[in-house]
C-alpha cells in the first residue's frame, strides 16, 4: 500500500521518500483507521493527509481554522497540479456559490473549509451531495477547552459528523496535544478505535542547552557578538524586558530589532521585514513574534526568560534551523522566571483544576531547566514520542565536561547571612550585605553590624547574586511569590549550614558557549 503512496508522493510533490512519522500516519489512514496524529509544526502534516486524499475516491474535506494558511495550501496544491480550493469568509457570496457548484460537480480533490461553515444549512446540503469519504481536521486541538487555542466553532464538528449519511474516515492533526487534549479530540470527534501517533518531534539538527545562574545580559552580549553575522531570535518574557535588551544590544553595536504586541502595527511590520531580509540579525521579541513567520535560516534561539511550559518552549526554540542546517537553542534559567510564571497563572480566570494543570506544566518546564539528563531525550519523552533513542551526545547535559568544584563554604556564608537577615529580604540586598555595602538602608537596618557583613568582600557583587540564583535553582533557597520576592532557606540549606551536606557547582570551560564560537 505504501508503494502507491510513494508513487503519488513522487508524481505530485517530487519528493523521494516519506519522513518517518508521515509514513506511519499515512499507512494508518490508508488502512481505514481513524487516526490522531500529533506532529510538530514543520514535520509535514499537510502531506500526511494530502496523500491519502489523493488516493481516496471523491473529494476530501479539510477543516482548517487559519484563513491565510488555507490559501497558501491551495495555491501550493494547484502548483503541483492537484485540483483544490477553499471556502471561507474571505470570499464573496458569488465566489462561494460558484466554488460550491464546482465542488458538487466533483472538480476538486481537496476542499478546505473553515469550521464556521459547518453551521450553514446550505453548506451541509452540499456536503451531503459530495459524499465525503475522508475528512481531515487540521489544528484539531482547537476542539478542546484544555488546549491553548479553543475555538467554539470546532464544537460543531461532532454534530456535523453525525448528520452525514455515511461516517467518513477521519484524520485529526495537531502540533501539540497533552493527554487531556488527546482524549477530548477522540471523544468530541467520536474517533472510532483511533490510532494515535506522536511523531516527528525530534529535530536532529538542533542542539539544546540550559544555563543556570548565568549573568544573562553578559551572556547574550557575548553570544550575539560571536554570532553577529547569523540571524537569531532572543525571546524575553515581557515587553519591558524586550525594550531594555534590544536597547542594550543596539548600544553595544549589534544590529538588533524588536517585536512585541505593544508596538504599532507599522513598527512591527517593519521590524519583521528587517529581520526577514537580514537588515537586522538579532530579533529581540516576546512570544508574539513567530506565528506564521517563515524564516528558515535562523541559527539560534535564545530564551532570556523561561517560558510557561514545554509546549511553548519547543515551539519557539523550534524556529531555529528550519532549513535543516545546525541551529542552537539556549535557555537561560533564572528563578525569578518561575515566580513570574506562577504569578501569571494565578492571575488567570481559569478554574482551579485548569490552574493546577498549568502549574503542573510549569513544573515540567522547570524540571527541564534543571535536569542533568539528556535534554533531547527529556523533550521527546515529555511529548510522548515512543522509541526514543539513547543520549543525543550534543546537548548541554551530554556535553557537560565542566569541572565540579566544591562551593560549600560560599554557600554557608550566603545561607548564614540570609538567616541573620531573618529571611525577609530579596537577593539584591542579601548580596550587598555579603559584599559589605554601607548604604543607608543597610545601616538603618544595622546589617553592617552582622558577622556576615562583608564576608564575601573579595567577590564581585554580580557574582554573589549569580551564586544566590544558582542556590535557588538547585533547591537550597526559595523565592517567595509577589512583586518583591524574598529569599528563604529550604531544608537542604540547613543541612549545609550544619555541615551535613556539601554544595558543588560545575564551572567553566562552558561547552555550550565554546562550541557555538566555533560555528
Ligand atoms: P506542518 O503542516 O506539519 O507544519 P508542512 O506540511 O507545511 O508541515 O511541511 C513542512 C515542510 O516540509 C514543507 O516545506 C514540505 O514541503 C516539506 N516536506 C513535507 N514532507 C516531506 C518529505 N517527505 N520530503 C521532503 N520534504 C517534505
Ligand atoms: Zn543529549
Amino acid at each position: 500500500m505504501i508503494e502507491k503512496a510513494l508513487e503519488v508522493l513522487q508524481r505530485y510533490f517530487g519528493y523521494t521518500q516519506f519522513r518517518d512519522g508521515q509514513q506511519k500516519v499515512i499507512l494508518s489512514l490508508l488502512q481505514g483507521s481513524d487516526t490522531l496524529a500529533i506532529m510538530p509544526t514543520g514535520a509535514g502534516k499537510s502531506l500526511a493527509y494530502q496523500i491519502p486524499a489523493l488516493l481516496s475516491e471523491g473529494t476530501t474535506l479539510v477543516i482548517s481554522p487559519l484563513i491565510s494558511l488555507m490559501k497558501d495550501q491551495v495555491d501550493a496544491l494547484e502548483q503541483y497540479g492537484v485540483p483544490a480550493t477553499f471556502i471561507n469568509s474571505s470570499l464573496t457570496f458569488n465566489e462561494v456559490r460558484s466554488r460550491i457548484g464546482r465542488a458538487a460537480a466533483g472538480k476538486y480533490k481537496l476542499l478546505y473549509v473553515a469550521p464556521e461553515r459547518l453551521e450553514a444549512d446550505s453548506f451541509r446540503g452540499l456536503l451531503e451531495t459530495l459524499n465525503v469519504s475522508f475528512l481531515a481536521i487540521d489544528e484539531a486541538h482547537c476542539v478542546s477547552q484544555w488546549g491553548h487555542d479553543f475555538r467554539p466553532s470546532y464544537l460543531h464538528l461532532g454534530p456535523f459528523l453525525k448528520s452525514l449519511p455515511r461516517k467518513p474516515l477521519i484524520g485529526a492533526f495537531t502540533a501539540t496535544a497533552t493527554e487531556e487534549v488527546q482524549s477530548d479530540i477522540i471523544r468530541l470527534l467520536e474517533l472510532k478505535k483511533p490510532k494515535v501517533f506522536v511523531t516527528g518531534f525530534d529535530r536532529p539538527n538542533l542542539t539544546f542547552s540550559t544555563l543556570r545562574g548565568e549573568n544573562k545580559k553578559d551572556f547574550v552580549l557575548e553570544y550575539t557578538k560571536a554570532h553577529a553575522d547569523q540571524p537569531g531570535i532572543i525571546y524575553a518574557g515581557t515587553r519591558k524586558e524586550v525594550d531594555n535588551l534590544q536597547n542594550f544590544l543596539t548600544k553595544s553595536g549589534l544590529k538588533a530589532g524588536k517585536y512585541h504586541a505593544g508596538m504599532s502595527d507599522e513598527d512591527r511590520k517593519r521590524s519583521q521585514d528587517d529581520f526577514l531580509f537580514d537588515e537586522i540579525t538579532v530579533m529581540v521579541a516576546t512570544n508574539a513574534f513567530g506565528m506564521g513567520i517563515d524564516k528558515s535560516n535562523v541559527r539560534y534561539v535564545i530564551h532570556y526568560n523561561m517560558p510557561k511550559n514545554m509546549e511553548a518552549y519547543y515551539q519557539e526554540a523550534g524556529r531555529a534551523g528550519r532549513d535543516g542546517e545546525p541551529g542552537e537553542c539556549l535557555l537561560l534559567f533564572s528563578p525569578q522566571d518561575v515566580v513570574l510564571q506562577r504569578y501569571l497563572i494565578e492571575q488567570t480566570v481559569f478554574q482551579p483544576e485548569r490552574k493546577m494543570n498549568e502549574l503542573k506544566k510549569l513544573q515540567g518546564m522547570v524540571d527541564y531547566c534543571h535536569t542533568p539528563r539528556c535534554l533531547r531525550k527529556t523533550i521527546l519523552e515529555y511529548f510522548g514520542e515512543e522509541d526514543v533513542v539513547e543520549e543525543c551526545g550534543n546537548c548541554s547535559s551530554c556535553n557537560d565536561e565542566r569541572e565540579t568544584v566544591d562551593i560549600t563554604v560560599e554557600a554557608q556564608k550566603i545561607f548564614s547571612c540570609i538567616y541573620r537577615m531573618r529571611e525577609r529580604f530579596g537577593i539584591a540586598l542579601v548580596a550587598e550585605v555579603l559584599k559589605g555595602s554601607r548604604k543607608a538602608k543597610i545601616r538603618e537596618l544595622r546589617f553592617d553590624e552582622l558577622s556576615t557583613h562583608g564576608i564575601m568582600q573579595e567577590v564581585a557583587l554580580q557574582e554573589i547574586k549569580d551564586l544566590i540564583n544558582y542556590l535557588v535553582a538547585e533547591g537550597y533557597l526559595q523565592l517567595t511569590n509577589g512583586e518583591y520576592p524574598v529569599v528563604k532557606l529550604l531544608p537542604n540549606a540547613v543541612s549545609v549550614l550544619k555541615g551535613k551536606a556539601k554544595v558543588t557547582r560545575k564551572v567553566s570551560p562552558k561547552p555550550a558557549r565554546e562550541k557555538s564560537e566555533e560555528v
